[in-house]
């Protein structure tokens, strides 16, 4: 299907380490609603929600993290601190009490952007398992 196809195209260029989308959302070049904000991490909605709340939380620097397959030790405090992030905006948003965190990687799970993300979301009764 389409979703499928777009995350393979997505991940021909994966490697190449050519800016994303998100490096522009950084940048403030485009667009964004923004929801949270420390030095190491940015977190704005979603431009396709698929729940009431659906924040998506990036690393400032992606310093190598395409994806979370990519993942070296090194990697270890700024992976915590989106984890850390992503509890901070549920909490923001009021869904704290319920709430899932989801990193899509690589074209089996339609990853579509290669820089790092994680997916807040919530809002609405989730199912489980998920699509
Ligand atoms: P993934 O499919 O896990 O790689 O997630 C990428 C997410 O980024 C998708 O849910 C997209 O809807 C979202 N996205 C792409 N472009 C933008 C944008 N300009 N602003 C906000 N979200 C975006």
């Amino acid at each position: 299907n389409n979703e499928e196809a777009i995350a393979k195209v997505a991940a021909a260029s994966a490697d190449s380490g050519a800016p994303t989308i998100f490096d522009k959302i950084i940048a403030k070049e485009i667009p964004s609603t923004i929801v949270y904000e420390d030095e190491k991490v940015l977190a704005f909605r979603d431009i396709n929600p698929q729940a009431p709340v659906h924040v998506v939380v990036i690393p400032k620097s992606r310093d190598g993290l395409t994806q979370l397959g990519k993942a070296e030790e090194r990697h270890g405090d700024i992976l915590g601190h989106l984890l850390y992030a992503a509890k901070l905006v549920a909490e923001k948003e009021g869904i704290v009490d319920g709430f899932r965190v989801v990193i899509n990687n690589g074209p089996a799970a339609c990853q579509s952007v290669y820089h790092i993300h994680l997916h807040v979301l919530g809002g609405r009764q989730l199912k489980w398992p998920p699509g």
